[in-house]
């Protein structure tokens, strides 16, 4: 996504020294008692999130066109037929502004394929060819190991497909894995959101038309602070207001933070374009966002068990 300097890090330290004093949920939300006791009543297993964090890293960079790209989707493809009821595979060619040929997949696991009321949850799986905001020009031309930008909201969705395959959802669920978010230029637009754009174009039938959708990128920072995105404020204010809303129950009020954010270029855009009601939970604060650093222990289980549990918890709300 967009990258765009913040200076959140710094209001948050003023914010701290105020919520301690009034005994508020630790500062950052790492609120521990409502992380230990959330995992067992939704079915969601931070623990094994944080390692499915470490398998797709460990395939090596996800760069399109990479044998490391294509194992990852073979076996994400094998992961999901074993948990969902249908899994379709969006399968194409993309050609970059500068006549490069990338092989595509979006990867789309469904609960309840029938159901007319469905659910999209989406996650992108590709991590970024180059470290851009890299310190170190040297470093610049790596790829991005992607282990928060990619590789935690894969991390969401394989979890939330344990939960569903666990206790079957109320309502129709698409779990949507998209290709080539993260390739090209989000200065100009270019070679970007490609999955997203091409789902958008591609839905799975021509009324299409979820209750709501959440997209979940970079979600397993150290600190997880969610501002409302603007993209999403604008677009879908009822998603954003039942997601927080949601998570603000379960405890989590000061990871979930009720101020507006900055608009952000991710893969909701294309698809709220198209009409679709989804939103973007991001946390962009995050010093090894785009560069070789952003490796598996910047990423906390704490922080994947409590936006599994309000990811599963939206679902499950959904049957009472
Ligand atoms: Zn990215």
């Amino acid at each position: 996504m967009l990258s765009v300097l913040s200076h959140r890090s710094l209001l948050l330290a003023g914010l701290c020294t105020t919520l301690v004093a009034g005994a508020v949920a630790s500062c950052g939300g790492a609120d521990a008692s409502s992380r230990l006791t959330t995992g067992a009543a939704t079915g969601f297993d931070g623990a094994l999130a944080l390692e499915r964090v470490r398998k797709q890293v460990e395939f090596g960079p996800r760069v399109p066109g990479t044998a490391a790209h294509r194992a990852m989707g073979d076996w994400l493809v094998e992961e999901l037929r074993a948990r969902a009821d249908t899994v379709i595979v969006q399968e194409w060619t993309h050609t970059t502004a500068d006549g490069q040929r990338l092989p595509m997949r979006n990867i789309l696991a469904r609960f309840r394929p029938a159901d007319a009321q469905r659910v999209l949850y989406l996650a992108h799986w590709d991590s970024r060819p180059i470290s851009d905001r890299a310190l170190d020009p040297a470093q610049a031309q790596l790829p991005v190991p992607g282990a928060n930008d990619g590789g935690s909201g894969v991390a969401i969705l394989l979890g939330v497909a344990d939960a569903l395959k666990q206790q079957a959802p109320t309502v129709g669920v698409d779990l949507l894995f998209t290709d080539g978010e993260d390739w090209g230029s989000f200065d100009t637009n270019t070679d970007v959101l490609i999955g997203a754009h091409y789902f958008a174009e591609h839905l799975p039938d021509p009324g299409y038309a979820p209750l709501f959708g959440v997209l979940f990128d970079m979600v397993g920072d150290e600190k997880p602070v969610f501002e409302q995105e603007g993209h999403s404020v604008r677009g879908a204010p009822e998603v954003v207001q039942r997601v927080w809303s949601t998570a603000q129950r379960l405890g989590h009020g000061a990871v979930f933070t009720n101020r507006m954010g900055i608009e952000i270029t991710d893969d909701h855009v294309p698809l709220l374009a198209k009409g679709l009601r989804v939103i973007d939970v991001i946390d962009l604060d995050y010093p090894w966002h785009h560069t070789p650093e952003d490796t598996p222990d910047k990423v906390s289980q704490a922080s994947l068990q409590i936006v599994g549990d309000v990811a599963v918890t939206l679902l499950r709300d959904l049957g009472k």
